[in-house]
């Protein structure tokens, strides 16, 4: 691990010159104002660094996109194809008067013209700003009004769970309310040879990509929606590049050979990172998968390994506790061999979800890691460094800082941590992949990151670091439970759940209570066929108790069969917790299911009238 600053700086230019630069750096890191450049003076375009790169070096052949959707279509396009269609669709846009600086939204499901749209962005240098489309107009609209957007891009439909979901009319309401800012809209249906027409408006055009200096933006992308205004990171051609190469060679030991899988979406920093930006930088294999990944089966995701001899999996929490809930026959009907890692982000891998794929269904002969980051990260900050040895894993940890990474847990005073002390995870220093602004807010950026705690990056997670250096996260740093004098994170209580074999997923939240200030009410969902009851209502209370102690009171359980969720699979707690003070939940319109709330607020209901006929 780099130690002292010059040891860190050396090791980031040692990152960067793993990749090719038009002109070189004139400093590796310089402080500017309020934010930070990295690479200042350094050359570079990260389109083609994905793309004309390989196909100069004679690698026009191999596939870059494997596309599948739960329709059973199958495309593969090349490297030189994909080069190919970004200079046509580059030219098409300049033609459409987008240029450099320009920011356009991408309203797309993750499908191959999504990719190459946001590719000849980059490669023009304009900016895109990709929204997950699954979002409501009002969402949209503020996404696009906040980026300043001119041209909005969509399709027609995405596919979902053996259905249409129509994404045209939700475009229409959202630019309608944007105001005037937006010029044109681009719909590309599915059928239909729209999109071929596009394409032709470039033939004949300048499909030539643009010299960057390496802290102009490539892209903004709003947070995944757990606060309620969208804050718009903002990611730079250069640093960017370097940060998630970097930690894509040694967090998940990504090859040009490998053929990898993020089944994530490209509306998240997943997507652009691991489906899109990383993988075609090494020049992989990345498959690009529309639709639920249990549909039309359990068995989907483990047929598709065996099929497209997938090597590498990146997938989250959620994913894995919605196979689970299925059982291990699906995955063993299946040959897993060319499977190397499962690699794993987005909320804490609870250690039996852990357990269940490492050991169960994996059987102990590939690792499953599980690593930590943001959207403003860009890329992985915590994690386990890839090949080593399956005893260093913790379950339930996220590993250690990675190289490059200064990382401390901090009181939120600014006092370092003893080891096992709960406290703000922080950075000290910032790394390249790390937003250096917030887009059109760079007064929010200082205020929400670096002067929470004076001098260090505030993450608002709430973490201890062990004797070892590995990170245990607790939960958001806002939703710890206090009861007594203890502070319980909500991930702590929920792992502690998922122990017993008949729970699938817990969600927990803190309600105010007389006595102990707070007590814990859990919201719980149970495997596939499995009946609540008192009596496991009983073996659960137990069981969180003999994991936490007699601390962790739990004030009440109810049984649903969904929590709420954000659209990117995380628990929404605060939404819990609305339900638990019958107070207005805010803003829910990142919320996966709506239908969830209700169901929170009849079981909180039916519990309350139970008890007060008791
Ligand atoms: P987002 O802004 O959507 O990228 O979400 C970032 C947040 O997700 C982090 O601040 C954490 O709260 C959570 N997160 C991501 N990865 C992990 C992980 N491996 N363990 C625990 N929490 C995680």
């Amino acid at each position: 691990d780099p130690r002292s600053v010059s040891e860190r700086l050396d090791f980031w230019a040692a990152a960067a010159a793993e990749l090719p630069w038009f002109h070189p750096w004139e400093r590796v890191f310089e402080p500017a104002g309020r934010s930070f450049r990295w690479f200042a003076g350094a050359e570079t375009n990260l389109a083609w660094n994905c793309l004309d790169r390989h196909v100069s070096a004679g690698r026009a052949e191999h596939t870059a996109l494997v596309s599948v959707n739960e329709r059973g279509d199958r495309r593969t396009t090349t490297y030189g194809q994909l080069l190919g269609e970004v200079e046509r669709a580059a030219a098409a846009l300049r033609s459409l008067g987008i240029g450099k600086g320009d920011r356009l939204t991408i309203y797309m499901p993750t499908a191959p013209e999504a990719i190459v749209l946001m590719l000849a962005t980059v490669r023009i240098g304009a900016i895109h700003s990709v929204v997950f489309a699954g979002f409501g107009p009002g969402a949209l609209a503020e996404r696009i009004r906040a980026s300043g957007s001119r041209l909005v891009c969509t399709a027609d439909v995405t596919y979902r769970k053996g259905g249409d979901v129509p994404l045209e009319p939700i475009v229409e309401e959202a630019v309608r309310l944007a105001g005037e800012q937006v010029e044109e809209t681009l719909v590309f249906p599915r059928e239909g040879n729209a999109w071929d027409e596009f394409l032709q408006k470039g033939d004949g055009g300048d499909g030539s990509h643009v010299v960057m200096e390496a802290n102009e933006p490539a892209f903004i992308l709003a947070t995944s929606g757990t606060t309620a205004k969208p804050k718009l990171a903002v990611h730079t051609q250069g640093g960017y590049q370097v940060g998630i190469h970097a930690m894509g060679r040694i967090c998940f030991g990504m090859r040009p050979d490998d053929v990898w899988w993020s089944t994530s979406d490209i509306g998240w920093v997943v997507g652009h990172s691991y489906i899109v930006y990383a993988p075609l930088l090494f020049g992989c294999t990345t498959i690009v998968y529309e639709g639920a990944l249990d549909h039309p089966d359990a068995g989907t995701v483990w047929q598709l390994i065996e099929e497209l001899g997938v090597s590498g999996v990146f997938t989250s929490p959620t994913a894995v506790r919605l196979l689970m809930r299925y059982g291990e026959e699906p995955a063993r009907a299946h040959d897993l061999g060319s499977l190397e890692r499962v690699v794993c982000a987005g909320e804490v891998l609870n250690a039996p979800a852990w357990e269940w794929l490492q050991k169960t269904v994996l059987g102990d002969r590939i690792p499953v890691v599980d690593h930590w980051w943001q959207t403003e990260t860009g890329g992985p900050v915590i994690g386990n460094p890839y090949g080593l040895e399956l005893e260093e894993i913790r379950p339930g940890s996220a590993g250690r800082p990675l190289p490059g990474m200064e990382v401390e847990v901090m009181t939120p005073e600014g006092r370092e941590c003893e080891p096992g002390e709960k406290g703000i995870l922080t950075f000290r220093e910032p790394f390249p992949s790390l937003t250096p602004t917030l887009w059109g807010e760079p007064e929010r950026y200082v205020r929400d990151y670096w002067e929470r705690i004076p001098g260090v990056w505030f993450t608002g997670d709430s973490a201890q670091m062990d004797e070892d250096g590995y990170v245990w996260f607790a939960g958001r740093a806002d939703e710890v439970i206090k009861v007594a004098a203890h502070r319980i994170g909500t991930v702590e209580v929920e792992t502690a759940f998922l122990q017993h074999p008949a729970v699938a997923e817990a969600g927990v939240t803190g309600r105010p209570d007389e006595v102990r200030g707070e007590v814990i009410s859990a919201f719980v969902v149970l495997k596939q066929g499995k009946e609540p009851s008192e009596e496991l209502r009983g073996e659960l209370l137990q069981t969180v108790r003999r994991e936490l102690g007699p601390v962790a009171v739990i004030g009440e359980l109810q049984f649903v069969s969904t929590l709420p969720k954000t659209r990117s699979g995380k628990i929404m707690r605060r939404v819990l917790k609305a339900v638990v003070l019958d107070s207005d939940p805010g803003d829910i319109t990142t919320i996966e299911d709506e239908g969830s709330v209700e169901e929170a607020r009849r079981a909180w209901e039916e519990l309350r009238s139970s008890v007060s006929r008791a």
